[in-house]
């Protein structure tokens, strides 16, 4: 599939920017070390790369680079024992696999060695920077047992480059992020063959990447320490949305995100402060908030997924329509950007995937009452939710002060659009319906 450029936030001083470029600036600005150019992952949405800059023009000392290459084994001599399929023990979002990625970092040295070991409880000091001051940020994506009896990522190099953003956002240390990607695939490789056996084809692993400051000492300030951990956790099915997800649209004096802020980073401080409103939305009946920003009830995100909808304009142009995230306040979620591209690819005029009508793909910036009218004027068509954690999940129905918004499900408990976008994404993930070598889908050979 032909790379497609997705409309990249303005980029002024703070990285949001996943290109090859936004890495590369982003690693000069905060490399604890010497980075090599040719380090860096092969983004797969981006203009070819230029040449390598050496990133000790900016820093004196060289201080040691992350590097998967040195990691050192400890494997278990007490392994766990894998919950049965539809266990409350899956679904507890408890259990991890056998193993953890962990590497230290210090303003002084740089990187330690990697470390993979046996998963258990990481010790910290009660003065620990990450426990007062948010200096946290996480990554969430999947290992996926295919159908076809392979292990699977799903464009792992986005949310490693998103990794390196969003530590950058909050004054953590830099590292390659091809480096993290290794380190992943490792793990992945160690525990994928116990943990999603072959006879469990369409299961899956969810895989939590994580760094926090871990500075021994109250000020607030930059932090001087940090741990790297990737874990591995075993999640049950989604909890059941057939008939659709209701979204309850966020009070006037509430919002997620605000332009400025930090909404576009995978930052702890993002999430804590939202289980308040997601809180009342599920004592009420509803599964997510539908984040607004403004006076103009922008609309944002759903819970912590990307939001979308199809409407026909008044003119009568059938299109597919997201925020942009030129303000900084969604996140750049790799399913929206795999289903903006897939979209283009496949369901623009210029192509014939399937029988659906063609649309028009449109990132800009859009409201709820343009929402509330193309409903009340029969444009709605559909709208869904997009994310690693809740996939593509259609929506049926968004409360908006005190009134109904009746989405359309013409397939029952999805819209077509929504489900064919589905279908595609789950061959590249689970490896199946002709999809099976799509260079989206990385297979990683186990151990
Ligand atoms: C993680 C996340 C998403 C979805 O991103 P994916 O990369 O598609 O999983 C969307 N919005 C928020 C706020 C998120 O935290």
């Amino acid at each position: 599939m032909a790379p497609i450029a997705i409309t990249p936030p303005n980029d002024n001083n703070t990285f949001t920017d996943l290109t090859q470029e936004g890495i590369k600036s982003a690693l000069r600005k905060n490399a604890p070390s010497q980075i090599n150019a040719a380090s860096l992952t092969t983004a797969t949405t981006l203009p070819p790369p230029e040449p390598a800059t050496k990133a000790q023009d900016v820093v004196d000392a060289p201080l040691a680079e992350l590097d998967a290459s040195k990691v050192q084994c400890t494997y278990t001599t007490a392994p766990r024992s894998v919950p049965a399929v539809g266990s409350a023990e899956m679904a507890s979002q408890k259990v991890c696999t056998d193993h953890m990625i962990q590497a230290k970092w210090t303003v002084e040295s740089g990187w330690e060695a990697p470390t993979l070991q046996p998963y258990g409880p990481i010790s910290l000091a009660p003065t620990a920077s990450c426990l007062h001051y948010a200096t946290e940020c996480f990554e969430g994506m999947k290992l996926y047992r295919g159908h076809d009896g392979k292990l699977r990522l799903f464009r792992p190099d986005l949310n490693c480059n998103r990794m390196l953003m969003s530590t950058n956002r909050i004054a953590l240390p830099a590292f390659p992020p091809k480096e993290l990607l290794k380190l992943v695939i490792k793990l992945c490789a160690t525990d994928g063959k116990k943990w999603l056996p072959k006879d469990r084809p369409g299961q899956f692993l969810y895989i939590r990447p994580t760094m926090i400051a871990s500075d021994p000492a109250l000020g607030v300030e930059r932090p001087k320490e940090a741990l790297l951990f990737v874990i591995l956790c075993c999640f049950g099915p989604m909890g059941s949305t057939s008939g659709g997800i209701k979204l309850l649209a966020s009070q006037d004096d509430m919002c997620r995100a605000w332009p400025g802020g930090f909404g576009y980073a995978k930052v702890g401080a993002n999430y804590g402060p939202s289980l308040v409103a997601q809180g009342e939305a599920r004592k009420m009946g509803y599964h997510q908030i539908l984040w607004l920003f403004g006076d103009d009830c922008t609309i944002t995100e759903a819970g912590a997924s990307n939001f979308f909808v199809v409407w026909r304009t008044k003119e009568g142009k059938l299109q597919l329509i997201t925020a942009d995230l030129n303000e900084r306040i969604v996140l750049d979620g790799v399913t929206r950007r795999s289903i903006l591209e897939l979209a283009r690819t496949r369901l623009t005029s210029s192509s014939t995937s399937t029988d659906l009508e063609t649309l028009e793909i449109v990132e800009r910036k859009f409201n709820i009452f343009e929402i509330e009218e193309a409903a009340r004027e029969g444009r709605l068509v559909e709208a869904f939710a997009s994310g690693t954690a809740w996939f593509v999940a259609p929506i049926s129905q968004i409360h908006f002060r005190g009134k109904d918004i009746e989405v359309p499900m013409v397939k029952g408990d999805s819209g077509a659009y929504a489900d064919v976008l589905k279908g595609w994404l789950k061959g590249i993930m689970w490896g199946s319906d002709g999809m099976e070598g799509h260079e989206w889908g990385i297979v990683i050979d186990e151990q």
